[in-house]
């Protein structure tokens, strides 16, 4: 009797420390995007960002941060095309204004802007440039960084974005954070060179249409998998300090990573690519400044303060908007 009631006490605390993952290409995944995006710069950007590369590769995830702070934050990391009608999505006017004449900007939030602030960042970070502002170079750079990898998630561009309307809750952080986190190691991140991007806005869309026409598979695999392996191989349990947690096995991760082709990999390579291309057509767009030769202003105290009330927000974990639109 006193076994069985120990068994099922540690049954019920080993469900309640199962993990969800919470994070956009997980921390991990943003950190190597903006990191390795550095090195697709030509010599004239690479000394600055080679010499801060680890502000850049830091603050790739102030934006997820930043949604425990700004409820303003959450539409920024996503866009729920298929609220749209089918894809290409024709019925979304691909201009902001034309967007909002359309839908109302209420609306629009509510189903997310990833595609529209983008070139926002880009305007702001074009700007930073022409006033030779260095720590608002950095910091938009990182910014936009983060935008540009969350674009590249089919998950983020779907309303059912953790596969909560087809019984595969969980898929989000699985896709995004456990296989890359498994397997990133051994990815490919060898990419080539930044290119100037004549048509930001135009280009964005390509981002979010093709990352939607993937979400198909993103789900259609997981299912065929789990009928495959079943839930006692699908899942498995690994110690993360203290904690024992359920998470995706390795073999059904890896089986998943196969079915889809590597499509993290190819995801995170085009990513990349795009992060340098984004922050190497500001820099042209603003001038080709010299960036050896920046104000280095110090963080005006708004700013600094407006950083404390992100970190503290996200330590003390209310997020504003859905859990997994990150
Ligand atoms: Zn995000």
């Amino acid at each position: 009797m006193a076994r069985a009631t120990l068994l099922l006490l540690l049954c019920f605390l080993l469900t309640i420390t199962a993990v969800t993952y919470v994070y956009s290409w997980g921390f991990w995944g943003h950190k190597r995007i903006n990191r390795v995006a550095v090195f697709t710069l030509p010599p004239q950007m690479l000394s600055l960002f080679k010499a801060n590369i680890e502000y850049v590769t830091d603050h790739s995830v102030d934006p997820d941060k930043r949604r425990y702070s700004n409820a303003e934050e959450a539409p920024r990391h996503y866009i729920d095309l298929d609220r749209y009608g089918s894809y290409p999505f024709d019925s979304l006017p691909r201009r902001w204004d034309d967007a909002v004449a359309r839908y109302g900007e209420d609306s629009l939030k509510k189903h997310g802007i990833v595609v529209w602030h983008v070139p926002l960042m880009l305007y702001r970070l074009t700007e930073a440039f022409r006033s030779k502002d260095k720590g608002r170079i950095l910091h938009y750079a990182a910014d936009i960084g983060h935008y540009i990898a969350d674009a590249h998630v089919p998950l983020h561009c779907t309303h059912n974005y953790n596969g909560q309307l087809t019984n595969q809750t969980g898929i989000h952080g699985f896709w995004e954070s456990r296989v890359p986190e498994l397997f990133g190691d051994n990815y490919d991140f060898f990419v080539g060179k930044a290119e100037y991007i004549e048509h930001p806005a135009e280009y964005m869309w390509n981002v979010v249409l093709k990352s939607s026409s993937e979400v198909d598979s993103v789900l259609l695999f997981e299912r065929e998998l789990t009928e495959q392996f079943g839930s006692d191989r699908k899942y498995a349990f690994e110690q993360r300090g203290d904690a024992t947690i359920r998470t995706y096995s390795k073999d059904f991760s890896a089986a998943y990573q196969e079915k889809l082709n590597d499509m993290q990999e190819r995801k995170m390579r085009a990513a990349i690519v795009a992060v340098g291309s984004f922050w190497y057509t500001a820099w042209v767009n603003a001038g080709k400044p010299d960036l050896g030769e920046l104000k280095d202003g110090p963080v005006s105290e708004e700013e600094q303060l407006e950083l404390e009330a992100m970190d503290k927000a996200w330590r003390d974990g209310k997020i504003y908007g859905r859990e997994h639109s990150d």
